[in-house]
């Protein structure tokens, strides 16, 4: 277990980034994870009416999602963002799949990658680790006075197994009390 994250304090000022994570720095979009592909086909048709014009057509013809060979991405448009981020009436961006699951449209937040983000999922050597990715935009999150894993709590959830997650919320735990005890935090 990979328990540098542990110590980052972190929460999102949605407000002032403006939903940069979902405006592809890297011109990459979001990772979707096996289960979510698999579901893709009952869930993104339905929030077609969320889209501008423009995304709506391109999300018909590929359903929203680019592949190469088994990893599955949300589709990056021509101007560098996730096809489904929308814009609301004060000119502020949003994501398309969280303002259809608050009006009851689907049972789907969004992607998980997105709810875990600034969290990736690293693979190397057969091992899965929680990687912190760092975007300036960020910067202000970084103020914050919530460690980075209880602000993420339910979406790292998500990922592990029962068993996983208690034994990983113990290292947690034991992490935090002793960075309470120790000196430089008095
Ligand atoms: S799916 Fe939604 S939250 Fe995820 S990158 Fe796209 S617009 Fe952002």
């Amino acid at each position: 277990m990979d328990t540098s994250i542990f110590s980052i304090k972190f929460s999102c000022y949605y407000n002032r980034c403006n939903s940069f994570c979902c405006r592809g720095e890297d011109g990459i979009g979001a990772p979707l994870f096996r289960k979510e592909v698999i579901l893709w086909d009952n869930i993104y048709y339905k929030i077609l009416e969320f889209l501008p014009e423009e995304k709506k057509r391109i999300v018909e013809f590929n359903k929203g999602i680019t592949c190469s060979g088994d990893k599955c991405y949300t589709f990056v448009d021509k101007y560098g963002e996730c096809i489904f981020l929308i814009r609301d009436s004060n000119g502020l961006y949003r994501c398309a799949f969280q303002r259809a699951y608050e009006e009851g449209v689907i049972d789907f937040p969004k992607p998980l990658s997105c709810r875990l983000f600034p969290l990736r999922i690293i693979e190397a050597y057969r091992n899965k680790y929680l990687k912190f990715v760092f975007y300036r935009e960020c910067r202000l999150a970084l103020n914050s006075d919530i460690y980075l894993v209880d602000f993420l709590k339910e979406p790292i959830k998500e990922i592990f197994s029962e068993e996983g997650f208690q034994l990983f919320m113990k290292y947690f735990d034991l992490y935090k009390n002793k960075d309470k005890n120790s000196p430089t935090s008095k």
